[in-house]
Formats: C-alpha cells, structure tokens, sequence
C-alpha cells in the first residue's frame, strides 16, 4: 500500500481489518492487503478486478473507473458512496461494500472495503460528508476563482477604457479651450467692430438729420425766392404789355424788337420761376393732388388745340391715332394736363416738324397707358437716362447764355415727378433719327396705385 495517508484516509483506516485494493486506471489490481485473496483463495495483483466480479458489480466497476473525477475539482476524493460488489461465482459470500478513493493524479483508485462493522459507519459517514463539503468548497473556490479573474479582467477593460476615454477628454478639453480662446477673441473683434458701427450710424444719422435741414431750407428758400421773384417778373412783363400795345406813345422799330427781346426773357424767367416753384412743392410733397373722373380722351384733344399755334410755328402735324373708347380714370386733370402739355410740347419743340401721335389704350395690368411719340432724331441711348433730370438739356450744356434759350430743363423732371404723384409712372423710349416715344402710365384710380 502506498499513498492511503498521504491521500488523507483516517488514519483510524490503518491496520485495517477489510479488503484495501489498489487498482489502475484500466482496472488491474497493483496493490492489495491479502484480503481478498484470502477470500478467493488465489491471488488478484496483475489481474483486473472485474474478471473476478459478477456482471452488475462488473458494471459498476467500470462506471467508477470511467467517470474518473477531475483531481483539481476534487482533490483527489470522490464523494463518498456506499459500492457493493459481488465476487463472481460466490453466492454464498456476503456482498462487499467499498469506499472508492482516486489518487491526486486521478490515475489510481483506491477501493476500501466497508466492514458491516457499525462502528465504522459514523466514520464513513464523516469521511463522506467532509469530502462533499471539500468538494462543494472546492467547486465554490473555482467558480469564485473563475468570477473573480472575469472581474479583474473586466475591472482591468474598464480602467483602459477610461485611460482612454481621460485622454480623449483631455485632446477635447484643450481643443475647447483653444476654441474657447478664438470665440472669444471674435467675440472681442465683433464686439469693436459693433462699436464701429455703432458711431458711423450715429454719423450717418447725424449726416441725415443735417440733410435733412438742408433739403427743407433750400425747398423754403426757392418757394419764398420764386413767390418774391413772381411779383415783379410780372410787373416787368405788364409794362412790356403797355409799351407794346404803345400806351407811352409810338415805338420805333428798334425800340419795338428790344421790347420784344425783353417780354421773352422775362416770359422765360418766369417760366423758370415757375417750374422751380413746381420742383420745390413737389420736393417737399406739398403738391396737393385732387382727384376726379377724367376723360383722358377729351384731354388730349385739348391740348392739341392749346398746342395748335405751336405746331403750326413747328410744321408738325399733331393726332390722337387711338383712345375714343378708353373712358375716364380718376386723376388730378391739372396735373395730368401738365405732364402731357411737357410731352407734347416737347415733342414739337425737339421732332424737327415730324408728325406727333399719341396712342391711348389700357394694359393689361388694369393701368392707361399714354404714349406721346415723334418722328424726331431721337434721344442718344446714354442720354435717356438722364433726361429727366433737374436742368438737364441735351446739347446746350455748354451754353451757359439763358437769355433768349427754350425750355428749363426743368420740364420732364416735373413731369415724372407729377407722374409718381399720380400713382403712375414716366418713361422714354428712343432710337435715334427714328423718333422718341414718352410713356405715361396711370392707375384707373388713386386707390388702385401701386
Ligand atoms: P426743356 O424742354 O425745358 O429743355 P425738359 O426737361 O422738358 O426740359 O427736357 C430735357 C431735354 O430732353 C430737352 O432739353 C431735350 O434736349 C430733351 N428732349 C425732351 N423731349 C425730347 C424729344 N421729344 N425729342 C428729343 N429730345 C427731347
């Protein structure tokens, strides 16, 4: 026998009266204490154990030799099981029961018969429950184990990972900050550049309000200027009248065409007088517009009969080629009558006695539209633009003798400017030694105006 103690057996086991066998793991008996020799009156060492038991002993035999327990899960023990074997061909013999015991290698079992001795059942039963107990604790340590390094493992996975996640966090953290820095330097360039802003707005509205002073004085100073100027420009042109109409006594031919030069010059300025005095109400919206039905038709042609002297000095020959049925829109009639007595006096005064038309019809925007054309030289494309501006007259720009001029200059800025008073619009088409056409739009009523 060797290894019993070393395995732990009680030593209460020693001078054991039952069998003690000492098997292989393929079932051959190394070891015995004579026991069952003595039983079977032959000897057993060399030879496997179960060619001296009967079939179901056999069997049990070679079940405990193939569920060889794990030594580490173990330790070398079984649990405790009383394991009864029957010796073959022995009927008589009373049945053995043995306690089977592995080695630490799980290579030996160690089969200790169980006397019917009561006195060692409490010893068994001991044995047995200690190693059940050994074995529990044994499973329990593993699994503790096992959890134990998947804990660690884990714990180990989570302290990387925050490694990790700590790094990013500070990568992120020190972009925030240089982000941090940069708004707040934009933050601070935004802030100046408010500021700046802030007092060129300031400037500007300073500018504005002076402008503003400017504009309405200069508008007093031209409607005073030309009501002062209008008094005496009359009284000139009166006394013109009577010397003229030679009220102070007969005229001589030379005294009669200086008169005559100065009745014009006078006409002029007050012409000019006027047209200023227009420009300055209308500047400063002071022009009062009194609406009511107008038959744009009958307008025209009254015109054309105010015109007819001018036409004739002219040679142009004036007509309506469209409108008996366009009807009335509602309008100031002096107001309109001005726009298109500029028009067409201007059409007369600039066609080089080509003949003058004006066309009459609605659009399809629900607007009337005039148009005044000649067969004049036309306006210059780059000069279309700037004929409505104040005093703008082509080709005399250079001149700067007024006396014994036509015109103002004046004319179609007033005009355009009456023309948006009415709701409407003014523009001018041309093509040069073609003719110009003066397009005048009106709502049908001032509520309709856009
Ligand atoms: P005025 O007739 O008093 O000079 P306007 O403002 O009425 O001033 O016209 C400005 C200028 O536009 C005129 O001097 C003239 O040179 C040009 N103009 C106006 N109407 C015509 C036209 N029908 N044909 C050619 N030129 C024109």
């Amino acid at each position: 026998m060797k290894n019993l103690t070393a395995l732990g057996v009680h030593p209460a086991l020693r001078g054991f009266p039952g069998m003690v066998l000492e098997l292989r793991r393929d079932g051959v008996v190394v070891e015995s204490n004579g026991r069952l020799e003595r039983e079977l009156e032959r000897g057993v060492v060399g030879h496997p154990l179960g060619s001296v038991l009967d079939g179901p002993s056999r069997r049990k035999l070679d079940a405990i030799l193939a569920r060889q327990p794990r030594p580490e899960a173990t330790d070398g023990f079984v649990p405790a099981q009383a394991w009864e074997l029957m010796l073959e061909g022995r009927d008589t013999v009373a049945p053995h029961s043995f306690f089977p015991v592995w080695d630490e290698e799980g290579d030996h079992l160690y089969l200790v018969e169980s006397p019917r001795d009561p006195r060692f059942d409490a010893l068994y039963e001991e044995l047995a429950a200690v190693n059940s107990e050994q074995a529990n604790t044994q499973r329990q340590l593993a699994k503790e184990k096992s959890r134990l390094a998947r804990a660690l493992g884990e714990l180990e996975r989570e302290l990387k990972e925050n490694e990790r996640l700590s790094r990013t966090l500070q990568g992120q953290n020190e972009e925030m900050e240089a982000q941090n820095e940069e708004l707040l330097a934009m933050t601070e360039e935004l802030h100046a550049g408010q500021e700046q802003l802030l007092s060129s707005n300031h400037q500007l509205e300073r500018r504005t309000r002076e402008l503003q002073i400017a504009l309405s004085a200069r508008n007093r100073f031209y409607a005073a200027m030309s009501h002062e100027l209008r008094t005496p420009i009359n009284a000139v042109m009166g006394y013109n009248d009577l010397l003229l109409a030679e009220v102070y006594g007969t005229l001589s031919e030379q005294q009669e065409l200086a008169v005559e030069r100065s009745q014009r010059a006078a006409r002029h300025l007050r012409e000019l007088v006027n047209d200023v005095l227009d420009i300055s109400r209308l500047e400063s919206g002071r022009a009062e517009v009194e609406p009511e039905p107008v038959d744009v038709a009958r307008l025209v042609d009254e015109i054309f009969d105010t015109l007819r002297p001018l036409a004739a000095h002219a040679g142009s020959d004036m007509r309506r080629l469209s409108g008996d049925d366009v009807g009335t829109v509602v309008t100031d009639p002096l107001r309109l009558r001005q726009i298109l007595l500029n028009l067409l006096s201007n059409a007369l005064k600039y066609g080089a006695g080509a003949p003058v038309w004006v066309h009459l019809a609605w659009a399809g925007t629900g607007r009337l539209v005039v148009e005044v054309t000649d067969g004049g030289p036309g306006i210059a494309e780059e000069d279309l633009g700037r004929i409505f501006d104040e005093f703008v007259q082509l080709g005399r720009e250079e001149n700067t003798e007024t006396a014994g001029r036509e015109g103002t200059g004046l004319g179609l800025s007033i005009a355009r400017r009456l023309a948006t008073a009415l709701g409407g619009t003014l523009e001018a088409a041309s093509t040069l030694g073609v003719g110009s056409t003066f397009r005048l739009t009106l709502p049908a009523s001032p509520s309709r105006a856009e």
